[in-house]
């Protein structure tokens, strides 16, 4: 061996010695498989299954991040709360994409900057619970985790963790991707479609707003083609995908030590997040990913101290990375005006820049008196419109927006133009976790935002 191929290898082993370190630190959120040979099995399979993202992909969004933190561009990243396998149709893919392609002009147009997207798709399959146990009448029955854990039928046999839906996860976060590959590269995503991305939903008047926008846009475009300009750029569009990095028996098996640089990649996803409820600073989340060089996110709720993101930042991004460490503040409507700043302030002190994006959906949860889960359309504004001031009261990036949304027409969130009330919840409620912003409540809230940046513009 020479001593080139030796100090490799040598590397290479303790990269892997720590990506295992979090198995020594508590993990939360993890499911009780009740098979332990039916987990190494599922695992085996997975790594032995090829990535589904690449190295190259996932340092140039890196890239956009930082260019994001620094408010030359603005992330958009948006999906539902809990991907079902059910739900990856043709049909539902299309329509999530065809919503964030749509807003994602929106905002291009209001900002006039370049807009980041990123899918909360391809992945986005096991949920945290407040509870590990759910009770209805006289039986209790473990909490559904997820599609990647075990069903949401309210039977035994159904809510047992199954490992064999590992695998079936990963192979439909692989046709899902293929699928939005397909659409973003081969021609649809062409802004000389942006008419056509608004065709299939219904009549109303927030896309016929959209339709007004493609209009300008559209005449914009053969003006510039009959200047003799090239419109090959706009041919293709980059799309990322990211999803919670929650299920370890899932993300470990999906991380490779790239061969070019010796450097461990999460080849599942372009982006990874830590949720609220497992961002302790000595948990396994925290530390497994401090040792991937995928570009990540924390939730911070309310509770959130500058201390716990100033030791957030040291552990996950060392170096003071650009692009390296996202922040997406969840706080509700009601107390961000009263934190945020605060946090801000803390952390800009420090001469740390992370990219903040705001997710004005997890703050505002409520239950209505007929039992639906459901957010206020209003409340989510209110929370974005405080996101905005509190940038410009401390002089920081609001750097980008996180939502859950689904291209269909569902009745899960309450208000927007269409009045959604509690009445209405019942039509066509179909989540099975968090209520989702439905295609015309999704492109109502972007040309707000947009507007928020037309009147605010960075420079
Ligand atoms: C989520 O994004 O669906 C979620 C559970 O968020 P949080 O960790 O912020 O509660
Ligand atoms: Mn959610």
């Amino acid at each position: 061996m020479t001593l080139d191929v030796q100090h490799r290898t040598q590397t290479e082993a303790s990269v892997l010695a720590g990506l295992d370190y979090y198995r020594e630190l508590e993990a939360k959120q993890q499911p009780e498989w009740p098979d332990p040979d039916a987990v190494r099995e599922a695992v085996t399979e997975l790594q032995s299954q090829p990535p589904l993202v690449f190295a190259g992909e996932v340092d140039q969004l890196r890239e956009r991040l930082a260019q994001a933190a620094r408010g030359e561009a603005f992330l958009l990243q948006g999906g539902d709360c809990a991907e079902t396998f059910a739900g990856a149709t043709a049909d539902q893919i299309k329509d999530r994409v065809k919503t964030l392609l749509q807003m994602a002009v929106v905002l291009t147009y209001g900002a006039s900057m370049p807009v980041v997207k990123l899918g909360r798709m391809a992945g986005q399959f096991a949920k945290p619970r407040s509870s590990t146990t759910e009770t209805r009448g006289d039986v209790t029955l473990p909490a559904y985790r997820g599609d990647i854990v075990n069903g949401y039928d309210f039977t035994p046999e159904s809510r047992r963790a199954d490992p064999s839906r590992l695998v079936r996860g990963y192979h439909t976060s692989a046709s899902t991707l293929n699928l939005i590959r397909a659409f973003t590269q081969g021609g649809f995503a062409d802004l000389r479609q942006v008419h056509a991305w608004n065709k299939g939903f219904v009549s109303n008047p927030a896309n016929q707003r959209y339709e007004a926008l493609a209009e300008e846009i559209d005449r914009a475009v053969r003006f510039m083609i009959a200047c003799g300009a090239d419109f090959s750029a706009l041919k293709t569009t980059e799309f990322y995908v990211s999803h919670e990095s929650l299920l370890l028996d899932y993300e470990r098996p999906m991380t490779r030590i790239d061969s070019r640089t010796g450097n461990a990649y999460n080849t599942s996803s372009h982006f990874l997040w830590i949720g609220e409820r497992t961002r302790e600073i000595d948990g396994a989340h925290v530390d497994f990913l401090s040792r991937v060089r995928n570009p990540i996110g924390v939730k911070l709720g309310p509770t959130a101290t500058t201390d716990d993101a100033l030791r957030l930042i040291d552990k996950l991004d060392p170096e003071r990375e650009p692009g390296r460490l996202t922040f997406i503040t969840r706080m509700g409507a009601s107390k961000i005006r009263d934190v945020l700043p605060g946090l801000l302030q803390g952390v800009k002190d420090s001469g740390a820049t992370p990219l903040w994006v705001t997710d004005p959906m997890h703050g505002n949860g409520i239950t209505t008196p007929n039992g639906y889960k459901t957010r206020r359309f209003d409340d989510v504004m209110n929370e974005l419109k405080g996101f905005f001031e509190a940038h410009r009261e401390v002089g920081t990036y609001p750097g980008g927006i996180h939502v859950e949304l689904t291209g269909d027409d569902v009745t899960e969130c309450l208000g927007g133009s269409e009045n959604i009330d509690e009445e209405t919840l019942a039509t066509r409620y179909e989540s099975l976790c968090d209520p989702r912003l439905n295609h015309m409540q999704s492109l109502e809230l972007a040309f707000q935002v947009a507007e928020e940046l037309k009147a605010h513009p960075y420079r």
